[in-house]
């Protein structure tokens, strides 16, 4: 296979832990056979520095014409004093709305080798953390209309049929090359947008046969993933309830060094990052934990280019390198061997062969 992946360093540890993923990326390209051009694309604090902008048009047009994009991270203190619409972050929401990406894909995956790390109860970790939570992300409240006349204030929600039946066959999607089972959270007692939801995702279901559908209350859904996280395999959501859960499901696996993310739309050109920031009080200190950034790349051969054997062996690797009690500084416990960025991935990269 050949695709051209264009990559977004970032600031902060972004080039850090790029280079590690990209390690690996390189190691499952030799192994399979495939070609993989990368392309370094500027966008963030970066695009800034050298162009004065933080997404210039060329960048755009570099990522549109790419298969897929793997992002580090982006922002700074340096970068404080920017105007709002220059502001790095505010890169990373102009290209997913450039690139159309309205979904966002959240695991929480609690490694076991990890589970000290996890704030809930040893007896609900032992029954093992792995699901997605698959988020709306152009829609909803944070779209709609924000308004304040005098003392009173109204955000409107607003979500079209279209907008939940693309979402939704996104998270069947997912359901399928996973457990099978969608559980769509939202507030149908009380919002009218809930009932819609509701009424499309069930009609969506009928298209996935094999995929068992429930409705859960976001209050409930809230308390059952501290309760119970077994339960869930994959979390369809709204944007607002989404963004919070998808935070709560990464505060129970413990750590944010580990988690991958995408942002995906409707081709198979995702953006795949890290869930974590730019983390500026460790740049440079080769301190960094790379294996978020390095099981984005997991995700991006599984969900863009479908090759899910090369996705499971970055996964094994990973669990391998826990397994054997490496541990970068984020992770680490009493009894484990301490690494760094670059050897952490070196470690990874090895086991894949
Ligand atoms: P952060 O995630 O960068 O850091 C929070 C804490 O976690 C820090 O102590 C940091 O050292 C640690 N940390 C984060 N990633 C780590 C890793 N891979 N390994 C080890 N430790 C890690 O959040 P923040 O400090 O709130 O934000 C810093 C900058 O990143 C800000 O400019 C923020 O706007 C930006 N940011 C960018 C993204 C993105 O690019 N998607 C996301 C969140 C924040």
């Amino acid at each position: 296979m050949e695709k051209n992946i264009a990559v977004i360093k970032g600031d902060g540890i972004g080039p850090e832990i790029i280079a590690e993923a990209i390690k690996v990326l390189r190691k499952i390209e030799k192994k399979y056979h495939h070609v993989f051009h990368l392309t370094d694309v500027l966008a963030g604090g970066a695009a800034i520095d050298a162009t004065g902008c933080n997404l210039p048009q060329e960048s755009i047009d570099q990522l549109l014409a790419s298969d897929s994009v793997l992002l580090g991270a982006v922002g700074g203190p340096k970068y404080d004093d920017q105007p709002p619409a220059n502001r790095p972050e505010k890169a990373l929401l102009m290209i997913r709305s450039k690139l159309g990406l309205f979904a966002n894909l959240r695991p929480a995956v609690l490694f076991p080798q990890l589970a000290d790390a996890s704030p809930l109860k040893e007896s609900i970790v032992a029954q093992g953390i792995d699901f997605v939570v698959v988020r709306e992300l152009t829609g909803g409240i944070y779209f709609g209309k924000h308004e304040t006349n005098g003392d009173q204030a109204v955000d409107v929600m607003p979500y079209s049929v279209m907008e939940i039946e693309r979402i939704a066959r996104v998270a069947f999607d997912t359901a399928m090359v996973r457990r099978k089972k969608v559980c769509c959270v939202d507030k149908a007692n009380v919002l009218d947008t809930s009932k819609l939801w509701r009424k499309v995702v069930t009609d969506v279901a009928k298209e996935y046969p094999e995929v068992s559908l429930s409705f859960m209350y976001v209050d409930n859904a809230a308390m059952q993933i501290c309760k119970k996280p077994s339960q869930f395999d994959v979390i369809l959501t709204e944007n607002m309830f989404g963004d919070i859960l998808s935070d709560e499901a990464s505060m129970i696996t413990g750590t944010i060094g580990t988690i991958p993310s995408s942002s995906l739309g409707e081709t198979s050109r995702g953006m795949y990052e890290p869930i974590h920031g730019s983390a500026p009080d460790i740049a440079g200190k080769d301190q960094a934990n790379p294996l978020g950034t390095i099981l984005s790349v997991a995700m991006m051969l599984k969900y863009s280019f479908h090759l899910e054997q090369e996705a499971a062996d970055i996964e094994e690797a990973v669990n391998k390198v826990l397994d054997n009690g490496y541990r970068t500084a984020d992770m680490m416990s009493e009894g484990m061997k301490q690494v760094g960025c670059r050897t952490m991935g070196d470690l990874v990269a090895s086991y894949i062969e």
